[in-house]
């Protein structure tokens, strides 16, 4: 038997899945493979199953990738299903297909405090460990303890929140590994006080953010002690336009698919707001979105 006829007994199976709609942004071709195991046991079996010539991506909601308009020659992997919630006292340990803002309401109504920011970011729990998300002052790693990692060898290891480097945007896991589940640590508050501060930080996000196109939220890191939508906003590209895609006239650093861009469209954005900004100020600006089959 094929080892994707085996995959297809331990889950969902798929060949030339188009990824644009399994991303923020809308654009993309399409997946050779996607696989959605139907739980962690079948995760585990499957991988010692995929051939190490395989390009694996692990998939959450696509709310950080730009993936290229050939898409991938290898397998995507949803891991949707593997989503268990459980909480102790102050502790949550979550699965890798959680989704972060049903995580935040899980902690809310817990009385949990320390994932108010979550309820304004798109993406799972496994996406946001490895980009290690956050806003309004807080990120997953102020809360980490530690993550379930799966290697590419099929074992699975317990990861110390130390071991993982973790710093603005930036998680060093192990190469290949993918987050299957994380275990975080909250604080006891008052759960009408965390979701006061979860509306009010939806409502600063609505008014400062263009969140009625597609987009893929912030293009560039924040350089130390500046912002890089005020760059590109200051070397004059705000509202530049390629193809169907634009650098957002409401903020800079983010580019919106209008209908139909494509991936090479936002490509050519990302290189000129590099360029212009290291032409006109000597930053370098560092993309924040994950290139994925494409480079600058
Ligand atoms: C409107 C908007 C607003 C946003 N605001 C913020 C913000 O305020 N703060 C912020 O930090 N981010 C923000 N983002 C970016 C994004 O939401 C976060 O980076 C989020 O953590 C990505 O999660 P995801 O599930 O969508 O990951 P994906 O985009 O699917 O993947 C991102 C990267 O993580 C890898 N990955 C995904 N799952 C796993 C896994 N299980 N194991 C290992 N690697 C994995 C992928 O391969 C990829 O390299 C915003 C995005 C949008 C569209």
């Amino acid at each position: 038997m094929s080892w994707q006829a085996e995959l297809q007994a331990m889950g969902k199976m798929a060949a030339n899945v188009p990824l644009a709609p399994r991303t923020t942004l809308g654009v993309g071709g399409e997946a050779a493979w996607l696989f959605r195991p139907s739980d962690k046991v079948h995760l585990i079996a499957a991988m010692s199953l995929i051939p190490e010539d395989v390009m694996l991506l692990p998939l959450g909601r696509g709310s950080n990738v730009l993936i290229a308009d050939s898409g991938i020659d290898g397998l995507v992997l949803d891991l949707g299903d593997i989503n268990t919630l459980h909480i102790t006292d102050e502790t949550i340990k979550v699965g890798a297909g959680v989704r972060m803002s049903k995580l935040a309401q899980a902690a809310a109504n817990h009385g949990l405090t320390g994932l108010e920011f979550m309820a304004t970011v798109p993406g799972d729990l496994g996406g946001g460990v490895a980009m290690n998300a956050g806003a309004f002052g807080q990120q997953i790693s102020d809360v980490l303890v530690s993550v379930d990692v799966l290697h590419r060898d099929g074992h699975m290891a317990c990861v110390s929140r130390d071991a993982l480097d973790m710093r603005y945007r930036y998680t060093k896991l192990p190469q290949g590994a993918l987050v299957v589940s994380a275990t975080l640590q909250l604080e006891t508050s008052d759960t009408e006080q965390i979701k006061a501060a979860m509306r009010d930080m939806r409502s600063k996000r609505s008014g400062s953010q263009p969140l009625a196109l597609p987009n893929c939220g912030s293009v560039f890191k924040n350089p130390e002690g500046n912002f890089a939508a005020r760059l590109i906003e200051g070397v004059g590209l705000k509202g530049e336009q390629r193809g169907k895609a634009r650098i957002s006239d409401v903020h800079a650093n983010f580019i919106v698919n209008e209908g139909g861009a494509s991936s090479e469209d936002v490509l050519h954005l990302i290189r000129l707001a590099k360029a212009e900004v290291k032409k006109q100020t000597n930053i370098d600006l560092e993309p924040e979105v994950k290139l994925v089959g494409c480079s600058l």
